[in-house]
């Protein structure tokens, strides 16, 4: 009998017992704005500050509304002005894009490579001719560029990095955390990600200057010394008369369900990767696919897995997509000529002007992508593993052929 697997590839681990447990003392106490604390008490959305900023290795913390909102806050305490060309990974997500735009500010977007991630000689020419002084590198699905090689790059030109780390969480680079690399640290904490508050943002930096106008533009209404890790508050003389008020706050009862979850983050990242382990080597196997290089300076979080067939047509792609999920498997696919749910790319951003990016192009039209929730055992992925196994083997397009 054909294997067919039943379980749903968007469900997600339940919020721990005492996240929960904290959930209700908040409810219970109706304090939810982080402002609002009595007596000499540390706001849940202090504490996580102080915490992330902990465990990121980083000087300050701010917890925001969204991992988008992380995103402008970032780019406009970093001083991107309205009409500032910013360059950005072609590969990403829709919010890297927005965020762009939604500062008045114009997306550029750099080629990757079959790595996917940003390639080097094309972010180069592109700050050649633009003359951009910012780049909000955007580390898609977890792939990790030669981060030595960018940041030089990056310093010789004069270029502000800005990294979005909404899928690495956790990852590193010769030892050194994803996020500390550039002026700051973009994270998101929307279901799907890392950490599991509905939606919410942080941001990681260690510059004080930058931190002081970022916690004023998240919406401090002067009440910027009770951040649980911002900057002395002598930074703000000036800066909180200068830096205008965006309102995008995170709450207390999102940060109270993210602290037990960030305690349990290092062990997550364990059984990520051993399930990303287990799917990748049966489709390496044999030269079934094309898995993206991993750089071995690099530390990973393997929260998804994206697997090439490069030669695969659409008529193919879509057959071998509906008979995925006809047992249970899903996948999606970035070539698809219109995209779908989270699987967007850059012709979904027709407002950013349309873009010509053959390269970009040519990798997205073979590129498949599947989650890998923590809802899933490792017994799971093996059936998978098996399933994707079966369906690939008869393809035309795929690499051994
Ligand atoms: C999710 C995501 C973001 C930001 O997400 P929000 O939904 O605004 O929290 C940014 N970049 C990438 C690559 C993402 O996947």
């Amino acid at each position: 009998m054909q294997l067919r697997f039943d379980k749903p590839f968007t469900q997600q681990e339940a919020i721990p017992p005492a996240g929960i447990q904290a959930a209700i003392e908040i409810l219970s106490s109706g304090r939810l704005h982080r402002y609002n604390t009595i007596g000499g008490e540390e706001s849940s959305t202090s504490l996580l500050e102080r915490a992330f900023a902990d465990w990121q290795d980083a000087d300050y913390c701010l917890a925001c509304a969204s991992g988008g909102q992380a995103l402008q806050i970032s780019m406009r305490a970093a001083g991107v002005a309205p009409g500032d060309d910013v360059l950005t990974n072609a590969f990403t997500l829709a919010p890297v894009p927005g965020a762009i735009a939604a500062v008045g500010a114009v997306p550029k977007l750099v080629e990757i490579t079959e790595n996917l991630v940003i390639d080097l000689d094309d972010l180069a020419r592109k700050i050649a001719t633009t003359g951009a002084r910012y780049l909000l590198l955007s580390h898609m699905r977890g792939h990790l560029v030669d981060m030595d090689r960018l940041m030089e790059l990056s310093a010789r030109h004069g270029l502000i990095v800005i990294e979005d780390c909404a899928h690495t969480m956790g990852a590193e680079w010769d030892g050194r955390k994803s996020g500390n690399f550039g002026i700051a640290g973009c994270f998101s904490t929307q279901t799907y990600k890392h950490m599991n508050s509905g939606e919410g943002g942080l941001i990681t930096s260690s510059d004080p200057e930058f931190m002081a106008r970022a916690i004023m533009l998240s919406g401090s209404y002067m009440l910027f010394d009770r951040h649980g890790a911002g900057p002395d508050t002598r930074w703000f003389d000036d800066i909180s008369l200068d830096t205008p008020n965006m309102s995008a706050r995170m709450d207390n009862l999102r940060a109270a369900i993210l602290l037990p979850q960030l305690a349990a983050l290092d062990q997550k990242i364990e059984a990520w990767n051993e399930r990303y382990d287990l799917i990748a080597n049966t489709l390496d196997a044999e030269g079934m696919t094309v898995l993206p290089w991993r750089d071995p300076r690099g530390k990973f979080v393997g929260s998804s897995i994206q697997f090439r067939l490069p030669r695969i047509s659409e008529t193919e792609a879509l057959a071998f997509m509906a008979r995925l999920a006809l047992r249970g498997v899903e996948v999606k696919w970035f070539g698809a000529p219109k995209p779908a749910g989270f699987t967007s790319s850059h012709h979904s951003w027709r407002y950013a002007g349309g873009f010509d990016l053959p390269r970009t192009d040519a990798i997205l039209a073979g590129l498949f992508d599947m989650r890998l929730p923590l809802s899933f055992s490792t017994d799971d992925c093996g059936m998978i593993g098996a399933i994707l196994t079966e369906e690939i083997e008869p393809l035309d397009g795929r690499p051994n052929a």
